[in-house]
């Protein structure tokens, strides 16, 4: 097959294909990624640019890893997937296994799902599907706090922020969930005191509460306080309301702890992981719940589970997963995560000067730059690119969450590069 040129690439990328959030045809040029290694993408025409996104979250030990593609080559040989109805197979079996060893206390049984959005579906589902096992088909209503992300699939939308979720544009289409204001970054009492009102107030209605812990993503890049973690454990269990925490960007190790609830000590009813669950390999995303959650839906008129993907448990995928988990754990990640922390705070610290820069934070291996207006992120791209590294600016927002192999000096590029697209955009 001959390789295609750049400008015929590009020309027929314009005219076939839909990338994420993009009108069709394309207005804005992607670049041309050739091959990737360690925290460097290879782009044509640009050279090599260091990642400071992990490619959204997910490729937390950079790519081209030799003992990933090892992984990904040994299960090749064995098979790359079969179906998981009626069939099981060890990949899928440690790696349930081994996400119920890392995971809170309490988190017993995996579904393992093809896509973060999935795991979320399979999250609500296990709630609604509990209460209406249990008698009370009443409780199918959600609550959560503005500012979040859970996805682009019908229930995980109707639960992300309803400005950046769009839901004016899904009015009569999406489920009408509760809201409660986004979270404050401090605790703050006054807040807790109507978090727990708002709760306890439509607890007759809801299946459950789901939130991102401690950092909303995709969302605006916000942190909060652990502290409303515990309160929202108190509130639900005292009303009989399901929690769920979405971990699917927080996850292994990003925050500084391996799951962000861990920074509460609270185990939800029901959590989500994906992105850097297969180190950015493959889609691959898992729901877990407690055995009340199981059995109540065990104890049902339908005692099913009634979701099945077609490549669930895919062994290719589960195999890349275990190997990446056996890195992370086989290291000492949580000092690499508090070294991009500090690393991240000294590159990002003169953002502060520039003008128009509202906010500067950092938590874990997560950087973000908050501006008083919306960004060119044409523009600001371009000036990160020009200093040889890639970041994907949004909203108001210019942020990285780096590989955490990424090496000091590559940090601080990383850094001159947000400053640089802070300043463009
Ligand atoms: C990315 C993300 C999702 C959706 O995952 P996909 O794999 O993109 O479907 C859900 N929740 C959170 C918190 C995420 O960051």
């Amino acid at each position: 097959m001959p390789e295609l040129d750049i400008d015929a690439l590009l020309d027929l990328d314009r005219r076939h294909v839909w990338h994420p959030y993009g009108p069709m045809p394309g207005r804005q040029q992607p670049l041309v990624v050739e091959s990737a290694a360690g925290v460097q993408l290879r782009v044509a025409g640009h050279g090599e640019l260091v990642d400071g996104m992990s490619s959204w979250w997910s490729a937390i030990h950079g790519y081209n890893h030799p003992v990933l593609n090892d992984a990904a080559r040994g299960q090749l040989d064995r098979m790359s997937h079969v179906m998981f109805g009626g069939l099981t197979h060890e990949p899928a079996v440690r790696l349930a296994e081994r996400l119920v060893d890392m995971s809170p206390e309490g988190l017993e049984h995996v579904f393992l799902a093809d896509s973060g959005s999935v795991s979320v579906e399979v999250a609500l589902k296990m709630c609604l599907q509990y209460w209406r096992s249990l008698g009370r088909p009443e409780k199918r209503r959600m609550l959560t706090w503005r500012g979040g992300y859970h996805g682009d699939t019908w229930q995980p939308m109707s639960v992300c922020d309803p400005e950046g979720g769009m839901h004016g544009l899904w009015s009569g289409v999406l489920a009408e969930q509760v809201f409660a204001d986004a979270p404050p970054t401090e605790y703050e009492e006054s807040y807790a005191e109507r978090l727990r009102d708002t709760v306890e107030r439509h607890a007759h209605e809801l299946a459950a509460v789901i939130v991102e812990p401690v950092v909303q993503g995709a969302g605006g890049m916000r942190f909060h306080s652990p502290a409303y973690l515990r309160v929202l454990r108190e509130v639900c269990d005292a009303h009989d309301v399901l929690l769920v925490f979405d971990e699917i960007a927080t996850g292994f190790g990003r925050t500084g702890a391996l799951f962000a609830a861990e920074h509460a000590a609270v185990t939800p009813d029901v959590m989500c992981v994906g992105k850097a669950l297969t180190g950015g390999y493959l889609t691959m995303a898992a729901t877990l719940c407690t055995p009340r959650v199981a059995d109540g839906i065990s104890r049902g008129e339908v005692p099913v589970l009634a979701h099945g993907p077609t490549f669930m448990g895919n062994p290719l995928a589960a195999a890349v997963a275990n190997a990446s988990i056996d890195l992370l754990l086989g290291q000492d990640w949580r000092a690499e995560v508090k070294r991009i922390e500090s690393g991240l705070h000294d590159a990002l610290s003169p953002a502060s000067e520039i003008d128009g820069v509202q906010d500067v934070r950092v938590l874990g291996a997560i950087g973000v730059v908050q501006l008083d207006h919306d960004i060119d992120m044409a523009a600001a791209t371009r000036a990160a690119v020009a200093e040889g590294v890639w970041l994907r600016p949004f909203r108001d927002l210019v942020y990285t969450m780096p590989p955490y192999i990424t090496g000091d000096e590559d940090l601080a590029r990383i850094g001159r590069a947000v400053c640089a697209a802070a300043r463009e955009g």
